[in-house]
C-alpha cells in the first residue's frame, strides 16, 4: 500500500479495514484465551467508543491545558487505591499499559538510590518479562530466583538471600501470569522491608479481579497495599477491567515513593516539560474510555463479572481435569488462569492446534526450568456461558492430538550468533510460516516444537528474527 493520490470514500475505507480485521482472532465471544479480556456486556463497546471519540483529539502532555484528562486520572487512581489497600497518602498515575507500569516503577526505584552504581532488582522467575525489559532499558540487572518446578512457588528465604547491598526493588506477583500463582507477597514484601528496599506487587493481570473474589469468599494472602512493605503495585485496566486497550495503573504508597518516577527538563529553549509516564504527548481517548468504563460497571458489576470468572474458571479446571490424558499444573486456581500440558499420549502444542482449528484458541507456553510446556488459558466474564462446549471441543482436540502424535522439532545445533535473517527466513517456511501473509499456513505445534527444543539464548533469536521479517514495509501497489 501506498499513500493515496488522492482521499478515498470513508464507507470504502471501513470496508477494507473490516475486511483486514477478519484476519484476526475473535474479541469477543470468550473463544480467545489470551490476548484480550471480555466482559461479555452487550452495550459497553458503544459507550466507550462514544467516551474514546470525545477525548481522543486530548492530549496528556499538561494537564493544565485538558483538565478533564486530570481529573479522569485522578478519578481512575483513586478508584484503583480503594480497591487495592489504599489510604489517603496513596498516590499514582495512569499508565499505557502493563509494562509501561512495571518499567515506571524500576526507574522509581533505581533513582531513588543514586548510591547504588550497579542497581538490581530480586524477582522469581514466573514474573513477567516486563520486569527484563525494564531491566535492559534502564541497565538494572536481575537476580532471578527459580520458583519450585512441582509447587511453581518462590521460596521467601532464596528472594531474602538473593538481596543484596545493591538490590533497589524486590517483585512479587499477584498472580504470576504463565500459571497463575500467587506469590506470597505478605512474607516477600517483610522479607524486602528488613532490607531497607522497595517491593513492587505486580497485580497487572489479578489486580482488578482477586478483591472482588475475596468479597465473593475465595481465601488468598493479602497482596495489595495493606500489606506492610509493600511500596507500589501495579493493575491493568485494560486485563479485568475491561477497558478498552492502553490503560493500566501504578499506585506507589506515597508521594516521597513516587518522586523519583517523574522526569523534568527546562533545559531548552521550548516549553517546561514534566512527565510522569514515559510517553510525553499521551493520548486522552484510552483514559476517558476506562473511565467510563469503571463507572458503567461499578463495584457491584465488577463483583458479577469476577463471580462468573471465578464459575468459568472452576469449570473449566474441572473440564480439563476429566481428561486424562491432560494434567493442570495447579491443584486448584489460585486465580483465573488455567495451565495444563499433556503426558505422554499428548502434545499440547498439538491439542492448542486442533482447538484452534474449532475456533478455540489457547495460549502454548514454552517448556522451562524444569517446568513443562503448557497451555494457557487467562478465563474471561465471557466465558461462563460456554464451559459445557469448550469441554466437547477439548475431548475432541485430545482425540485428535493422540492421532497425530506429538509435533517433532528438527533442530540442528544453532549458534545464536550465527542465525541469519536468511536462515530464519528458510526455517520459517519450512515450518509453514508464511512470512509474507503474516500468520502460519498450517497448524503452530511445529514452530512452537522448535522454540521448546531450543535453549532460551535461540528462542529469543529466533522470535526477533521472525518478527523483524514480519515487520517491513507493505509491497507498493
Ligand atoms: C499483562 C501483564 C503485564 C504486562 O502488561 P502489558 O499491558 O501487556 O504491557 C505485566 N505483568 C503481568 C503479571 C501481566 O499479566
Amino acid at each position: 500500500m501506498s499513500l493515496p493520490a488522492h482521499g478515498r470514500p470513508a464507507e470504502e475505507i471501513l470496508d477494507a479495514l473490516r475486511a483486514l480485521r477478519e484476519e484476526d482472532l475473535p474479541t469477543h465471544g470468550g473463544k480467545l484465551f489470551a490476548y484480550v479480556y471480555d466482559p461479555g456486556l452487550a452495550d459497553l463497546d458503544e459507550l466507550t467508543l462514544r467516551a474514546h471519540g470525545l477525548s481522543a483529539a486530548t492530549n496528556g502532555l499538561d494537564p493544565t491545558a485538558f483538565p478533564s484528562l486530570l481529573r479522569m486520572e485522578n478519578d481512575i487512581v483513586a478508584a484503583a487505591a480503594g480497591l487495592l489497600g489504599g489510604d489517603r497518602a496513596t498516590v499514582g498515575n495512569v499508565t499505557s499499559g502493563g509494562t509501561e507500569s512495571v518499567l515506571l516503577a524500576v526507574k522509581a526505584a533505581r533513582d531513588a538510590r543514586p548510591d547504588v552504581t550497579a542497581p538490581r532488582i530480586v524477582l522469581p522467575s514466573s514474573a513477567h518479562p516486563a520486569f527484563a525489559k525494564a531491566g535492559a532499558y534502564l541497565r538494572v540487572a536481575l537476580d532471578v530466583v527459580p520458583v519450585d518446578p512441582q509447587t511453581l512457588r518462590v521460596s521467601t528465604v532464596d528472594i531474602e538471600n538473593a538481596i543484596g547491598p545493591d538490590t533497589v526493588l524486590v517483585v512479587a506477583s499477584a498472580p504470576a501470569y504463565p500459571h497463575g500463582v500467587l506469590d506470597p507477597v505478605p512474607a516477600i514484601a517483610a522479607a524486602a522491608a528488613r532490607h531497607g528496599v522497595r517491593c513492587h506487587v505486580d497485580a497487572c493481570f489479578g489486580g482488578w479481579l482477586l478483591p472482588f473474589w475475596r468479597e465473593l469468599g475465595v481465601a488468598g494472602e493479602a497482596f495489595d497495599l495493606t500489606v506492610p512493605g509493600v511500596t507500589s503495585i501495579s493493575v491493568d485496566l485494560h486485563k479485568y477491567a475491561y477497558c478498552p486497550k492502553g490503560v493500566s495503573v501504578l499506585l506507589h504508597r506515597t508521594a516521597q515513593l513516587r518522586a523519583p518516577q517523574y522526569f523534568g527538563y527546562a533545559g531548552w529553549p521550548g516549553y517546561g516539560l514534566v512527565n510522569a509516564t514515559v510517553a510525553s504527548t499521551r493520548p486522552g481517548g484510552p483514559i476517558a474510555a476506562a473511565w467510563a468504563t469503571l463507572q458503567r460497571i461499578g463495584h457491584d458489576g465488577y463483583r458479577t463479572l469476577a463471580a462468573r470468572t471465578l464459575e468459568a474458571t472452576r469449570g473449566l479446571h474441572e473440564a480439563v481435569r476429566a481428561v486424562p490424558d491432560l494434567r493442570t499444573l495447579l491443584p486448584e486456581p489460585e486465580s483465573s488462569v488455567v495451565a495444563f500440558t499433556g503426558g505422554s499420549t499428548v502434545d499440547v502444542f498439538v491439542v492448542a492446534d486442533a482447538l484452534a482449528a474449532q475456533g478455540w484458541h489457547i495460549q502454548p507456553q514454552m517448556a522451562f526450568d524444569g517446568i513443562p510446556r503448557t497451555a494457557h488459558l487467562t478465563v474471561t466474564a465471557a466465558v461462563a456461558p460456554h464451559v459445557a462446549s469448550f469441554a466437547g471441543a477439548l475431548d475432541a482436540a485430545v482425540a485428535a492430538a493422540r492421532a497425530a502424535g506429538p509435533a517433532i522439532a528438527e533442530l540442528p545445533p544453532l549458534d545464536p550468533a550465527a542465525l541469519t535473517p536468511d536462515t530464519v527466513a528458510r526455517m520459517a517456511a519450512a515450518l509453514g510460516l508464511d512470512l509474507a501473509a503474516g500468520h502460519p499456513t498450517q497448524g503452530m505445534a511445529g514452530i512452537n516444537a522448535v522454540l521448546d527444543a531450543a535453549p532460551v539464548a535461540v528462542r529469543e533469536k529466533l522470535l526477533t528474527a521472525v518478527l523483524d521479517l514480519l515487520q517491513r514495509p507493505s509491497p507498493q501497489l
